[in-house]
């Protein structure tokens, strides 16, 4: 049996456009990946998501959206695809072994969180290497430790980290913060923070844990050794679209190319951090997931296969 509309990705975007098609009648199965929920469910306070004037936690807001779906009918897969066909109709989604056939596909499988690269660092990935401040931060009690960025993220990291540890130092590659003015300055004003200007950490020393990092300095080309306990990444995010490769027109970064919410195949839409590099928030990836379940309302409606 071919289902009408399958969803791959369960962030704001993919649980909008749930909430969307399923409200339609259109019964969407949802393939919800392994790291269900997506990005918020990383993330503490959300402060800028209307409706929550005192704000909510990110996971709970998730939890949220997921209830709502559900409650109107969208069925869930807890699993990550593994292999697509949209070569023809109806289009193939496989979770390993397992075909799903559909008439129509949503992408909504937004980004993941860039790594620096460097000497130390995968070695050392949860034994003091994070990219994840909400998930790790516990450990770092009474601990000294580096966030590594200059947005919106790093700030957030930076001050949720200070809640744990004795000292958070800010690493960025530039004289001045990308992140917005107000989390700037709640980070750079905050007494446990202490930001090091135009430096980037070329390696990550420690054996069985992080004992510190080089660093090197951006304009001088100077290299220095700092002892730390941790390292925290926070340098933005790729889009999670290796299973399209050489399926659907993705651009230079690997972001899925769209008109609107439509791809490069008819039939295939896309909505979220998977396409969008440019908002990124999860009210914008929400509204595009409500974008895409009514693109694709309207394309079944005019195929006839709704
Ligand atoms: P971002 O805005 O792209 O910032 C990434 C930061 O990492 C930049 O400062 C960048 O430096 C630095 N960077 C990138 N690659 C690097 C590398 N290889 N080595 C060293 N530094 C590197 O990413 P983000 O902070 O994750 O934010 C993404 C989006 O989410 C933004 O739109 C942001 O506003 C939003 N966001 C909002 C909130 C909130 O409002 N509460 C919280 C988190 C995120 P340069 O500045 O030199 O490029």
């Amino acid at each position: 049996m071919s289902e009408t509309v399958l969803i791959i990705g369960s962030g704001p975007a993919g649980l909008t456009a749930a909430v969307y098609a399923a409200r339609a009648d259109l019964s969407p199965l949802m393939i919800e990946g392994m790291a269900a929920g997506g990005q918020l469910m990383l993330t503490t306070d959300v402060e800028n998501y209307p409706g929550f004037p005192d704000g909510i936690m990110g996971p709970d807001l998730m939890g949220q959206f997921r209830k709502q779906a559900e409650r109107f009918g969208t069925r869930i897969v807890s699993s990550d695809v593994t292999k697509v066909d949209f070569s023809a109709r109806p289009f193939k989604v496989w979770v390993d072994q397992d075909l799903h056939e559909a008439d129509s596909i949503i992408i909504s499988t937004g980004a993941s969180a860039r790594w620096l690269d460097v000497p130390g660092e995968e070695k050392l990935r949860g034994y003091g290497v994070s990219a994840c401040a909400t998930c790790d931060g516990f450990f770092f009690r009474d601990k000294e430790i580096m966030v590594v960025g200059g947005g919106d993220s790093a700030m957030e990291e930076a001050l949720f980290l200070t809640k744990f540890a004795s000292k958070v130092t800010i690493v960025h590659r530039r004289d001045e913060f990308r992140a917005s003015k107000i989390m700037a300055r709640r980070a750079i004003e905050h007494p446990k923070v202490e930001v090091m200007w135009d430096s980037v950490i070329t390696e990550i020393k420690g054996d069985t844990a992080v004992t510190g990092v080089m660093v090197e300095n951006t304009k001088t080309g100077d290299v220095t050794e700092h002892a730390t306990d941790g390292v925290f990444m926070a340098i933005g995010h790729d889009p999670n679209t290796s299973i399209f490769q050489g399926v659907l027109d993705l651009d230079d970064e690997g972001y899925i190319v769209a008109d609107g919410t439509a791809t490069s195949i008819d039939g295939v839409f896309a909505a979220g951090d998977v396409v969008d590099k440019v908002y990124r928030q999860a009210i914008t990836a929400a509204g595009m997931g409500c974008q895409a379940a009514l693109d694709t309302e309207r394309w079944l409606a005019a195929h006839e296969e709704g």
